[in-house]
């Protein structure tokens, strides 16, 4: 199997699971080419797409081109460019969130996304993320002492709230948003 593209926004999307190995055909490139995208793709025209595109028309910008679409709502990104904004909305793969995702920023520039995590995975593979994690807590959900740890150990991957993972790509700061339904 080739490797994957590179993506500079989201390094890992095998790990954050928008790409899965499939044999499904690719929409854009009619070939079967081992991984296929299943996050968000959003199109006026176009309503299946998530599922039928590969990462490599994804990044070529080639998949955004043709059938019109994006991969992530840049609508709320602040201070950053419109090549940034053009380079994670239509040549980066997204992610689910449960109501609306959110590409965090920093440094004049979009971050990293690294994952979905829990309480446990916070406690394992993020453990430096959990002081941004505990701040959108205190600011967004306006929480503190015992109720803001319980509602963090209540943070699950798989269920919800999540916590979204990113990491700033110049000061290396890590930053978070917490979703829920
Ligand atoms: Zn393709
Ligand atoms: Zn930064």
């Amino acid at each position: 199997m080739e490797p994957l593209p590179t993506f500079k926004y989201h390094p890992d999307p095998v790990a954050t699971g928008s790409i899965q190995q499939s044999e499904s055909p690719c929409l854009g490139c009619n070939r079967i080419r081992g991984y296929i995208y299943v996050g968000p793709a959003y199109s006026e025209k176009f309503h299946y797409l998530s599922g039928s595109l590969c990462p490599w028309c994804i990044a070529e910008g080639s998949a955004a081109k043709r059938f019109g679409a994006t991969f992530t709502d840049t609508g709320l990104m602040e201070d950053v460019s419109e090549a940034v904004l053009e380079e994670v909305g239509t040549r980066t793969p997204g992610f689910e969130s449960w109501q609306q995702e959110q590409w965090l920023t920093c440094c004049e520039d979009a971050a990293a996304f690294l994952g979905l995590a829990g309480a446990a995975e916070l406690k394992s593979r993020f453990t430096e993320a959990i002081p941004a994690v505990k701040r959108c807590l205190e600011d967004d959900y306006d929480l503190a002492g015992a109720e803001l740890e319980e509602f963090f150990d209540g943070l699950s991957k798989d269920g919800q709230p999540t916590a979204y993972i990113f990491r700033c790509l110049h000061c290396n700061r890590y930053l978070a948003y917490v979703d829920q339904t």
